[in-house]
């Protein structure tokens, strides 16, 4: 089975939620894009913890085909993340970030995970995402993921890292801020123009939409009746497509499709549960089932 590559944050994430509060679960865009991925095939996860990082969180991950011999474990406390939900979900607002053993984190990618031809990089720096470029040997598919904050403070690097993917994966509201166009579909073909093959914007609740050259697919979220916790839905979605993508071995347009139904049905599972219980623990015969519901739910 081919494996993935998986490199980003893995935290403590304290969430404020439908009047409720958990104090440092287990999060962290590579965390989450990584239990993802793992439904399709073996997962490489190149990240940095502290010595406070909890044994079950580590023994977790291994259980479910995620590699951790690039894991780095610093002196320090792991990158903590607090945010508050506003009561219908739709927005949330960041109330801290300690960056701990993240600050002075550079990916060292092993020797054994070098030639992996399958790559995501998950939200952080995008300096830090050019330095796994610079050590990994000709992939065959780049995914890159982002965030507003990399959009305000590091636009040349992210505009060097964005020509250098083959995928890049961001939300509506950064789409708009990183091409400056409101038009999404216009803001895609900025994107697109900026190098990669294929831009990917995710809509939240409403959906994803995939453009590559002239052509357009959009997908709705599956309607659910009850939302826990979106925190890492976007890391989810895109880790199960890069891990379906890698199991394929197909980067052609319907096996694309595919891979945004297969993020889509991993992204569902992870909003039903806190942090990343109820990701962690759905099963193929689940993941199987939500397919099949995407099916039903766009056949007309
Ligand atoms: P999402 O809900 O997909 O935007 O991702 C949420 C995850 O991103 C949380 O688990 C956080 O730990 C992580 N996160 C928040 N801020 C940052 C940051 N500045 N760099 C990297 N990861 C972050």
């Amino acid at each position: 089975m081919r494996p993935t590559l998986i490199v980003g944050s893995i935290a403590f994430d304290t969430l404020h939620i439908g009047g409720q509060s958990h104090p440092k679960v287990l999060g962290g865009a590579a965390t989450y894009a990584s239990l993802a991925a793992a439904h399709f095939g073996p997962v490489q996860l190149v990240g940095v913890v502290g010595r406070d990082f909890p044994q079950t969180a580590v023994s977790m991950l291994r259980e479910r085909g995620v590699d951790l011999s690039g894991l780095e474990v610093a002196d320090g406390e792991t990158f903590h993340w607090e945010g508050r939900y506003s009561d219908d979900l739709s927005s949330r607002e960041t109330l801290r970030t300690d960056l701990n053993v993240f600050a002075d984190f550079r990916p060292k990618i092993p020797t054994a995970f070098r030639a992996t031809p399958f790559v995501m990089l998950g939200n952080m720096d995008p300096t830090l995402q050019l330095e796994v470029l610079d050590q990994v040997e000709r992939p065959r598919f780049v995914l890159a993921d982002t965030m507003n904050l990399w959009i305000d403070i590091r636009h040349a690097a992210l505009t060097d890292l964005i020509k250098r993917v083959d995928m890049l994966v961001l939300n509506d509201e950064e789409a708009r801020q990183l091409s400056g166009v409101q038009n999404l579909v216009r803001a895609a073909a900025d994107l697109l123009a900026l190098g990669p093959k294929t831009v990917i914007i995710k809509k939240g609740e409403h959906g994803a939409l995939l453009f590559q050259g002239d052509e357009v697919f959009s997908l709705p979220a599956l309607p659910l009746s009850g939302v826990a916790d979106p925190t890492g839905a976007g890391d989810t979605f895109a880790g199960a497509l890069i891990g379906y993508l890698a199991r394929a071995n197909d980067l052609s347009g319907p096996s694309l499709r595919k891979a945004v139904v297969y993020g889509s049905v991993l992204a569902s599972f992870c909003v039903e549960g806190i942090s990343t219980q109820r990701l962690s623990t759905a099963t193929s015969a689940e993941v199987h089932a939500r397919f099949e519901r995407f099916r039903q739910l766009t056949a007309f």
